[in-house]
């Protein structure tokens, strides 16, 4: 049974209380007719009809671009400062199971070699209220990479939702359990309600992540047949992994004028053929299928390898985005042989 109900009447409540010690939340809400996380002021902006918000929530923890430093040039030499961050608690409301798994991959990554403090102390400060999936669609196949539409990985508080709209509320972690107890006054007390039936994405037949895993741990496989004729229609956007909540990597440079100027951290893509041009006009993956090929790689192979963590949580988000339809998962059907 559910610790207490969240009535979607005491959102404005929750909401108020938030803001009132400090703390912004992020929701679904509507920008230019598509669903997005933005950060939100009243239940009224809150979208609940959705299936998942077009943008990852990443970008509140990693934004697209942000100044890390100040710099000047003069005779003695270059003065670098760099930028703190003070980053407030971000409650993020509505997020999906599939998403909130993603966090435990961006943690590795950016703890990795070096701890990236623009990062780790912005997580610190998010709290997770995952909403389980009463539906979903074609694209969605959590379920195929061992997930659930109920997973409680990387959530703070699991919500379902109840047949009048409200949500049965469990809290997951200890941040969670403070969190409601923090905000009693928007939670009601023990909750009887039924939660609406959750939707299950079906399995997709002939995936299988360990031979996918075998595959792409040969040598050989750099240069498989395969990677061509399966990335031919990828024009090399890089939407696909703008609004993937596990994709991390980004560029740094310095704008400015000669003398003066900041440093800035800018999201970047391994789809961009200037990603890994090296300095002499080098470039090690010269054609597309090549930077696919390094996509997919890092999600099936690099990520559990290294970090025992997903490189792909199966939230469908590229495959909806995509502008030629090129799908990841007959990608991974095909190395599943
Ligand atoms: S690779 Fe695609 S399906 Fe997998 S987590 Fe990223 S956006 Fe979602
Ligand atoms: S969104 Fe599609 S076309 Fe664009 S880089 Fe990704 S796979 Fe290629």
């Amino acid at each position: 049974m559910a610790d207490k109900l969240l009535k979607k009447e005491n959102l404005d409540k929750l909401i108020r209380s938030v803001n009132a010690s400090g703390g912004r939340v992020v929701a679904p809400t509507i920008d230019a007719r598509q669903v997005v996380y933005k950060v939100v002021n009243g239940a009224a902006e809150i979208v609940f009809d959705y299936i998942l918000p077009r943008n990852s929530y990443k970008e509140f923890l990693f934004p697209q671009t942000e100044v890390v430093a100040d710099f000047k040039i003069n005779k003695e030499g270059v003065e670098l400062t760099g930028r703190g961050i003070n980053p407030v608690e971000t409650i993020v409301f509505g997020a999906r199971p599939c998403e909130a798994a993603s966090l435990a991959s961006l943690r590795a990554i950016f703890t990795w070699d070096f701890i990236d403090e623009y990062y780790t102390r912005r997580e610190d400060k998010a709290l997770v209220m995952t909403v389980a999936c009463t539906n979903g669609d074609d694209a969605c196949f959590c379920t195929t990479v061992d997930l659930t539409p109920e997973s409680t990985a990387g959530s703070d508080v699991m919500l379902k939702e109840t047949a009048g709209g409200d949500y049965l509320v469990f809290p997951v972690t200890d941040r969670g359990k403070k969190f409601v107890e923090a905000h009693k006054e928007a939670f009601d007390g023990a909750a009887k309600a039924e939660a609406k039936k959750i939707f299950y994405p079906d399995k997709i037949e002939g995936v299988d992540l360990a031979k996918i895993r075998e595959r792409l741990k040969k040598k050989e496989v750099y240069d498989d047949g395969a990677w061509a004729p399966l990335a031919r229609k990828c024009i090399g956007c890089g939407a696909c992994t703008y609004v993937c909540p596990t994709c991390h990597c980004f560029d740094m440079i310095d704008e400015g004028t000669a003398f003066e100027g900041e440093r800035r951290k800018n999201w970047d893509s391994c789809q961009y053929d200037t990603f890994t041009l090296h300095a002499s006009g080098h470039n090690p993956r010269d054609f597309q299928w090549k930077r696919w090929r390094n996509r997919f790689m890092c999600k099936f192979n690099i990520y559990p390898e290294k970090f025992s963590s997903k490189g792909c949580v199966g939230c469908g988000r590229c495959i909806r985005v995509c502008p030629v339809r090129l799908d990841i998962t007959e990608v991974m059907e095909a190395f599943s042989k």
